[in-house]
């Protein structure tokens, strides 16, 4: 038997680049379900709880599995995914597309019923927490990969949203369900180069969802086939890389020279 206290004492000494103090605390707090860093302070002096589930995340942490892989979950938009290897692993800069997103859908759009597709859902958390936003929007997530659709599919049920999912590459099923969107929202592979990405990144998360060569490859093709879904008005809101300001807009002058657009 050992007290939270003496366990995190006992992983501080544990030389790992990946096991830091953070990481520690989330973990203490897991297994002993506590919600704060406050309680868990509180609680120093209880038994730790759950120690042999403890010790086994540990031992895949200190081998470098990123921690949402580990514990199956990750926090998106203020809720819970559940996560693992099959999709990538729900990123900050994300958020900031979403945020974007329902702020132009209320700018444009004068009601709340609209039609939004998430394409290259993974997870599914940026349909999801835009449901979860909007409840009377109609949500369709899509996903060329199985594994990412049943991924997508717990976390469907896991917040009890009525949305649907579909499987194919990009707008294709879209398409062939002749389905029409007011919006829609991509977070679309968009690395050109293993050199950029880190080495957990790297080994951990599923290359199909990061790569792509060239890195605008998938906007393009979005930009090609959205004109059989997208209704009057639509809008699009995309995630890009840092270095693809230049590119994108050259693509979209080509594909929609009248449309109003900015970064
Ligand atoms: N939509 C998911 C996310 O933003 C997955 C993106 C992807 O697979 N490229 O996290």
């Amino acid at each position: 038997m050992s007290s939270i206290r003496e366990k995190y004492f006992e992983l501080k000494k544990i030389d790992s680049k990946y096991l830091n103090e953070n990481i520690i605390k989330q973990l203490l707090m897991l297994v002993n379900d506590i919600e704060s860093d406050f309680d868990l302070l509180t609680s120093f002096d209880n038994e730790c709880k759950k120690i042999d589930l403890l010790n086994s995340y540990v031992e895949e942490i200190i081998k470098g599995k990123p921690f949402q892989y580990v514990v199956g979950k990750s926090y998106f938009c203020n809720h819970e995914f559940y996560v693992d290897e099959n999709v990538l692993i729900p990123r900050n800069e994300t958020e900031e597309l979403v945020k974007l997103t329902l702020e132009h859908i209320n700018k444009i759009y004068n009601r709340q019923n609209v039609q939004i597709f998430d394409v290259c859902t993974g997870s599914g958390c940026i349909g999801i927490s835009l449901k979860l936003a909007i409840p009377e929007s109609i949500v369709f997530i899509s996903d060329i990969s199985d594994n990412a659709i049943n991924v997508a599919t717990k976390n469907k049920v896991k917040h009890n949203v009525g949305i649907s999912i579909l499987k194919g590459d990009m707008l294709e099923p879209f398409i062939k369900d002749n389905l029409k969107a007011d919006v829609i929202v991509c977070n679309p592979p968009y690395i050109g180069s293993t050199l950029t990405v880190d080495e957990q990144t790297l080994k951990y998360e599923p290359h199909l969802a990061l790569f792509a060569s060239p890195n605008t490859f998938f906007y393009e093709k979005l930009f090609q086939e959205c004109d059989k879904v997208l209704n009057d008005l639509g809008l699009i809101c995309l995630e890009i890389g840092e270095d693809m300001v230049n590119p994108l807009t050259e693509l979209i002058e080509t594909y929609f020279p009248d449309s109003q657009y900015n970064f």
